[in-house]
């Protein structure tokens, strides 16, 4: 069921080049490092980053994508509105979207979300426990009451989101503050999922549950075969008036 599934991975992938602390934990890119996990589960990967020809993102590869993963952080604004315009349009038809850390200020994720959201933050290498506050979700399959992160950036609410449709994940932090960390929304077909873990200093891509959530993630962010969506005048009433 699940191998037929197609996620796109993409990356900024500037962090990894030019800050050697970064390429250590992840030598190939961040990209890659999901790539690999989403492989290992079945599904059909590519990958797509900033510098490449339309960020790797034709229109070609977005058809072939059940769901896209963004990770940004120093170049949002280098991705270019046509692009973002693109990627909107398929997340309307249903592809979905699953955005990662500090992907919250991306240009395709303020646009969905129409908000400024905006965060707390501070990097202390805190430790962070996420709650599983909906432990009926598809994307807590396979997770515990609540899994750790030993050392990680802090983000703090208020996160200037819309209230999701469903929150899945509340983080804790060493220093006390608490976030929404992983939060589900639908905007026409398509299904967003923002989760919070991820800062390219820490090997947190590399540790299983977070790995696990990106996966589920995927799967219940692709698309259904429902009814085709209609707008406009709809003069022939369905019943005799
Ligand atoms: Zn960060």
């Amino acid at each position: 069921m699940t191998n037929s599934l197609r996620a796109t991975v993409w990356n900024e992938y500037r962090h990894e080049k030019r800050d050697p602390a970064v390429a250590k934990i992840y030598p190939d890119g961040i990209h890659q490092a999901i790539a690999r996990h989403l492989q290992s589960e079945g599904l059909t990967v590519q990958t797509a980053t900033l510098d490449e020809p339309e960020h790797g993102l034709t229109q070609a590869v977005l058809a072939q994508t059940d769901a896209l993963i963004w990770w940004g952080h120093l170049a949002h604004g280098e991705v270019a509105d046509e692009i973002v315009e693109r990627v909107h349009q398929r997340v309307l038809e249903g592809m979905g979207l699953i955005v990662l850390h500090s992907g919250h200020f991306s240009k395709i994720f303020k646009k969905l979300m129409g908000t400024a959201c905006d965060l707390k933050w501070r990097e202390m290498g805190e430790k962070e426990r996420i709650w599983v506050v909906e432990p009926g979700h598809p994307i807590a399959a396979g997770l515990g009451e609540y899994f750790e992160i030993p050392q990680a950036e802090m983000y703090g609410e208020h996160f200037d989101i819309p209230a999701p449709d469903t929150l899945v994940f509340i983080s804790w932090f060493q220093g006390g503050e608490v976030f929404r960390s992983g939060c589900c929304f639908h905007r026409r077909r398509g299904k967003i999922f923002y989760f919070r873990p991820g800062h390219e200093t820490y090997p947190i891509y590399h540790q299983p549950e977070v790995l696990r959530v990106i996966s589920n993630a995927v799967r219940w962010a692709a698309p259904v075969a429902g009814p085709e969506v209609k707008f406009g005048h709809y003069p022939t009433p369905l019943e005799k008036i």
